[in-house]
């Protein structure tokens, strides 16, 4: 049982990961939050070589970004993989998660982070639209509302929800999901804010 799963393991879900997983430790936030990412590894990052990233050497390769930030999210102990694909949802008071390979996972909150090229999930509740900001035809994201929130309990983040394919709003959607989910779980507006001497 996982406190928030998020599918996809792109930027935007990698970077929700890091906001969530960041929570443990850290001042104000006392909830032992336990965090799945579930991704078969098939993201645009791969074959993109970056100049305009924050914080990225100019030039360097997606694949050595998303390798970065992977490795940081996993330095939380919160933190569980599974490579493998999504294939169904389902919601009661909780969300089933299905996967291809790795069975059935059980969540209290879902954030969908799979991109634009298709959203493949059997679900009977959601529903895709045409993805009206990026230059091509045939892309896909979920309506969602201004929290990200695409129903009760279920957000989405990066291209999925919408945003341009740019690296640097991938990972802003993301974060905010998780601020958004956060706010869900604390029952109010929070930040995960650090100084030097805050982490216990
Ligand atoms: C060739 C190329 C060059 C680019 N160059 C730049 C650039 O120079 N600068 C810039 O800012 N941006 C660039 N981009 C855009 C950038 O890569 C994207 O904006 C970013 O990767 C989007 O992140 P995302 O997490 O929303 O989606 P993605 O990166 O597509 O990640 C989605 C993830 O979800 C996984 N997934 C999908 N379905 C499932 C499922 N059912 N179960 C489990 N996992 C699933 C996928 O395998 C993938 O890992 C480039 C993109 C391309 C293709």
């Amino acid at each position: 049982m996982y406190n928030i799963a998020i599918i996809g393991g792109g930027v935007a879900g990698l970077s929700a990961a890091l906001t969530l997983a960041s929570t443990k430790g850290a001042k104000g936030f006392d909830r032992d939050l336990k965090i799945l990412v579930i991704d078969d590894e098939n993201s645009d990052l791969n074959k993109a070589t970056l100049w305009n990233v924050p914080l990225a050497t100019l030039g360097k390769q997606g694949k050595d970004a998303l390798k970065s930030i992977k490795e940081d999210v996993a330095s939380y102990e919160n933190v569980d993989f599974i490579k493998d694909s999504a294939t169904k949802i389902e919601r009661d008071s909780n969300i089933k998660i299905e996967t291809k390979e790795s069975g059935t996972f059980i969540s209290n909150y879902l954030i969908l982070a799979t991109g634009m090229h298709k959203f493949s999930i059997e679900s009977d509740e959601l529903v895709t639209l045409h993805h009206d900001n990026v230059p091509r035809d045939g892309k896909v994201k979920l309506a969602s509302n201004q929290k990200q929130m695409v129903m009760e309990k279920i957000f989405v983040a990066g291209l999925l929800a919408g945003e341009p394919t740019m690296y640097a709003c991938a990972s802003g959607s993301g974060v905010r999901a998780a601020l958004n989910v956060l706010e869900e779980i604390y029952g109010k507006l929070v930040v995960v804010h650090d100084v030097a001497d805050s982490r216990r």
